[in-house]
């Protein structure tokens, strides 16, 4: 079956630059042209629009963005006030347990969290609020009666009784208990809404960033069992150092999100100077030696390995450690080192030196250029926590790509929002004019670029000849249009399939 898109302009990405119509056998690119239109069982007329690649977000929580996507009105509560009456609004509307995500006090006039007797007083269940960033998560009395309260990131009052505030390991306790308590079809529900949204946005690929710690093995597992029915592809990362796991699932990586440390939000980042605003000192959450071993495990076994790290000590760690483990392999298999692109997620503490060390390793890095957009600028969250010094040079993108390092973009959704076009504008308009990315850079960043990062760049990322067929079609030129504010794609395709259409 040969279907024949025609436009006004194609953008390849590619060599030729441009075309006029692209013909898609089955799955595949067969041809980009200009010009006479070859035959085909279909024909798709798109007068005046633009076709771009689709694009390939880095790293996403698919089953998380489904959930973010349930309460939206988290993410514009303005107040502590504010953000107990949405939950209310939820919690009335519903029977079992109560999950969310979304809140953000950073930009509140007065950003006291709530306490967990005002907690209580939302449902008589277990309730629990996740900060966008995932890193801190509030919950009522019922929700902690669920975990185990010694475990580590139980925030206690004067009187050692919890404040229902939860970090490091006892928020994931808490995130998993939650996730468990969904049936499966509610969780292939939520996977499905999230990657509606993604395709309504013209991403055809997503790096799904599995979080076993947060949702157990199931999440995955049922993602896995409906993957061929969802609108678009889905690589696999999964945040364990159980390296035989995911050789027994057949996939080429490991890691992905797994944390080297937490968040500048929930001041739990491992950098090196502490926090303007505490007086606790940041670790990471790995020894050198455990990281040592779960890198050399993971090469040694063929895998790419990938970790978060957002700090700048965090940072550090990683390549120092991925500088260790190359020092201990011998002369064949360095030479097969760089090509394994192993990853680092964020990396936004990034000095010169270090990113220096970085691409000498051939690391690849998956960056989110909308945390710079939304915590980046004077005054901003990353400035609160870090003061002005520190956080004028957080992601320095431009000094990313001038070194040739392999950069790929993501959202995090839910932590940003899905859609590439606000982390293409959030590129142009880095906090330092310096660090910009021009649009079309910033575009093949978060194609070419992405694709790359999963060694995917022979299927997707441009327009040729044997790709796959994953595209969105524009009545705009996104390379040209002023402002990429509200443009959507009018049609989406993935693996040769209308996925989308507005
Ligand atoms: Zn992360």
């Amino acid at each position: 079956m040969r279907t024949l898109y025609r436009s006004s302009r194609v953008r390849t990405l590619s060599y030729p630059a441009t075309g006029e119509w692209v013909l898609v056998d089955g799955r595949h690119v067969e041809r980009v042209g200009i010009g006479e239109v070859p035959d085909a069982d279909r024909v798709v007329d798109l007068p005046g629009t633009t076709i771009l690649p689709g694009f390939v977000d880095t790293h996403v929580h698919l089953t998380g963005t489904g959930v973010h996507h349930q309460a939206p009105g988290l993410a514009s509560a303005g107040s502590a006030a504010d953000l107990l009456s949405v939950a209310r609004e939820v919690a009335q509307a519903r029977v079992g347990p109560v999950y969310l995500h979304g809140w953000d006090e950073s930009g509140w006039a007065d950003r006291t969290l709530p306490s967990v007797d005002q907690l209580d007083g939302i449902a008589d269940r277990p309730l629990g609020l996740a900060r966008v960033d995932g890193h801190l998560v509030l919950v009522d009395r019922a929700a902690l009666s669920e975990i185990d309260t010694r475990e580590p990131g139980v925030e206690l009052d004067a009187a050692g009784e919890p404040t229902g505030r939860l970090t490091g390991p006892a928020a994931q306790a808490a995130k998993r208990w939650f996730a468990t308590h969904l049936s499966e079809h509610d969780v292939e529900e939520l996977q499905l809404e999230g990657a509606s949204l993604a395709v309504a946005h013209g991403v055809t690929t997503i790096h799904e960033m599995s979080m076993p710690a947060e949702r157990g093995m199931r999440d995955l597992e049922i993602l896995r069992g409906h993957r061929a029915r969802l609108p678009l592809d889905v690589v696999s990362y999964v945040a364990t150092t159980d390296i035989s796991s995911v050789i027994d699932l057949g996939l080429p990586r490991v890691g992905g999100d797994l944390p080297v440390d937490g968040s500048i939000g929930a001041r739990t980042a491992f950098v090196r100077e502490g926090f303007v605003d505490r007086d606790d000192d940041p670790r990471g959450y790995f020894g050198d030696d455990e990281l040592a071993q779960y890198f050399h495990d993971g090469h040694l076994a063929g895998l790419q390995v990938g970790v978060h790290a957002i700090g700048d000590a965090a940072i550090e760690q990683v390549v120092r450690t991925w500088e260790r483990v190359y020092q201990s392999l011998d002369s064949r298999q360095r030479r097969h080192f760089r090509a394994r692109r192993h990853r680092i997620e964020h990396f936004e503490m990034a000095d010169p030196q270090v990113i220096e060390r970085a691409a000498m390793l051939g690391l690849g890095v998956s960056v989110q250029p909308t945390f710079d957009a939304r915590w980046g600028s004077p005054g901003g969250l990353y400035e609160q926590a870090l003061g002005p010094e520190r956080a004028r040079s957080m992601n320095p993108f431009r000094d990313l790509v001038r070194r040739g390092m392999e950069v790929g973009a993501g959202s995090d959704s839910p932590i940003t929002t899905i859609d590439p076009l606000v982390g293409v504008a959030a590129f142009e308009a880095h906090h330092d004019p310096e660090q910009r990315l021009g649009r079309e850079e910033a575009i093949r960043v978060f194609t070419l670029g992405s694709a790359r990062l999963a060694h995917q760049e022979d299927k997707k990322g441009s327009l040729e000849p044997g790709k796959h067929a994953d595209f969105a079609v524009y009545d705009v030129d996104p390379l040209e249009v002023a402002s990429l504010e509200g443009v959507r794609p009018v049609l989406t395709v993935s693996l040769g399939r209308d996925v989308y259409a507005a």
